[in-house]
């Protein structure tokens, strides 16, 4: 019997039954759909799609994956469908077809001097900064100079995906304040010599200027506070043991110069009868706040000292070969697991602050010097520029590897470029093939400093005419034989 043969009494309560049939499909796929939606956290940015190679303790890579953020934090690394099932946010970054790596770490900067970087080339270590640096710096470096330098560094950094850097030099303090203003995130050591600098002129100012410098920025997200002797040989015995326990009192990072050239070590042995790391250990300044630049001609039992001290390590290749000062032994500190990462030094020893090339250089230099190409792979390139780097550093609970509950400091890579083709290995790739400039989106602590490869928190146009501005001041302050004006 047709619907349309039925009484009106049988049709009424058949419309009635389709309808609240209808009514409960409809209330219970809403009421379904309002569940999902409840499943869903909120967080602050999604990274979609991409390759996430994490540097998490199993070294998980993954395809089409996905990376959650909140507070500046990661609560998520996983696959794309699970981040979508789970997550929404107010901001998603695509990252299909590219690599999503934890942020690089530039472990050994002296970030202002990239004004000079160029000014003085191709001299050792003792008349470069005899004749050249120290005398530049004396007739250039105030407050404005730093602001200038550092700008210039920091907007070089983030374009070649560093997020973090450690550094050394005068008014640390404007740094920091340069550094948070643009959104990266920095270990910034003022410097304690002991001769006359640009912003203290004794060890007292020095030390006085260091108390108000940690304790303003101590607790800050992105600055990292540090005290830096310059060097065993600039820094006095009684004035490293008070830096020493200026950290043991504060919690202060120690940011230092140690065993860099052979002649330091020999001029050690005869003025103190140690060499620099023996010296510095005897007179109780090493521990596990220390980070130590360079560490190039340290003995076999001095590299298992710094291990058992937990002192963090910071190998620089090509100012170590551009100054040749010598070649570090890394390999043995890869095999004996110490915390060495990878940095670029100043801007004048270099001369750029970019860590892939301090990536390639690091394998390729070991290979060469041990003839043996097993001797530092691209894996533990990459490793040193960022977990272990963040070893070096003592931050590695919070930043080197995408991890659930770390800072969010990531890189999103282009990976299709001519230089990039064919991929077999995503490791090699990164290393030996990818450069700076194929960096394209950079987040730090949650935030995006730069998106397709434009920075959102520095001008470079205004950052190079400045730098151009100083290099005239520089010139005109130097002897005119020294450098040729064009
Ligand atoms: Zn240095």
């Amino acid at each position: 019997m047709s619907y349309l043969h039925r009484s009106d009494a049988e049709k009424i309560i058949m419309t009635k039954t389709i309808a609240s049939i209808l009514l409960v499909l409809f209330i219970s796929g809403g009421a379904s759909s309002a569940f999902a939606q409840k499943r869903k956290s909120t967080v602050d940015l999604i990274i979609s799609g991409g390759t996430v190679v994490t540097m998490d303790g199993t070294r998980r890579v993954i395809e089409n994956g996905g990376v959650a953020i909140k507070g500046g934090r990661i609560v998520a690394v996983d696959s794309v469908a699970a981040i979508d099932r789970n997550y929404s946010a107010r901001e998603v970054v695509n990252a299909d077809g590219k690599v999503i790596i934890p942020g690089l770490i530039n472990g050994h900067t002296h970030v202002p001097m990239t004004l000079f970087r160029g000014l003085a080339d191709d001299l050792d270590l003792q008349e470069w900064l005899t004749k050249y640096i120290f005398p530049a710096e004396a007739k250039n470096v105030n407050e404005e100079f730093v602001r200038v330098g550092t700008r210039l560094g920091l907007a070089e950094m983030i374009r070649s995906g560093t997020t973090t850097y450690c550094d050394m030099y005068y008014f640390e303090d404007a740094i920091a304040d340069e550094t948070f203003k643009a959104g990266m995130r920095g270990v910034l050591g003022e410097t304690v010599i002991d001769f006359p600098v640009a912003d203290n002129k004794t060890n007292e100012q020095a030390m006085a200027y260091v108390e108000k410098f940690v304790s303003q920025w101590k607790g800050n997200a992105l600055i990292i506070p540090a005290i830096a002797p310059h060097a065993p040989y600039t820094v006095s015995e009684g004035h490293l043991k008070a830096i020493r326990a200026f950290s043991d009192r504060t919690g202060a990072l120690i940011v230092t110069h140690i065993s860099e050239t052979k002649r330091e070590v020999d001029d050690s042995v005869k003025a103190k009868g140690a060499s620099p790391i023996d010296y510095l250990n005897r007179i109780g300044f090493l521990g596990n706040r220390v980070i130590a630049a360079h560490v190039v001609w340290p003995s076999a039992e001095e590299l298992g000292l710094l291990k058992k001290l937990g002192v963090g390590i910071v190998h620089n290749p090509q100012s170590n070969m551009k100054l040749a000062s010598g070649v570090a032994p890394v390999p043995e500190m890869l095999k004996q697991d110490l915390p060495v990462g990878l940095g670029t030094d100043g801007a004048a020893s270099n001369n750029d602050l970019n860590l892939w090339e301090e990536m390639d250089t690091a394998a390729k230099l070991h290979k060469v010097m041990s003839k043996d190409p097993k001797v530092l792979t691209a894996e533990e390139a990459f490793e040193m520029a960022t977990l272990r780097g963040a070893r070096a550093l003592h931050l590695e609970k919070e930043i080197g590897s995408i991890e659930r509950g770390k800072r969010a400091d990531i890189v999103i890579v282009d990976s299709d470029d001519l230089n990039q083709t064919p991929s077999y290995n995503i490791y090699s790739d990164l290393v030996y093939a990818t450069k700076g400039a194929d960096v394209r989106t950079v987040i730090v602590e949650g935030r995006v400093i730069m998106r397709d490869r434009r920075l959102l928190t520095l001008n470079e146009e205004t950052i190079k005419a400045d730098a151009r501005r100083f290099r005239a001041r520089i010139i005109r302050s130097l002897d005119a034989k020294t450098v040729p004006e064009d």
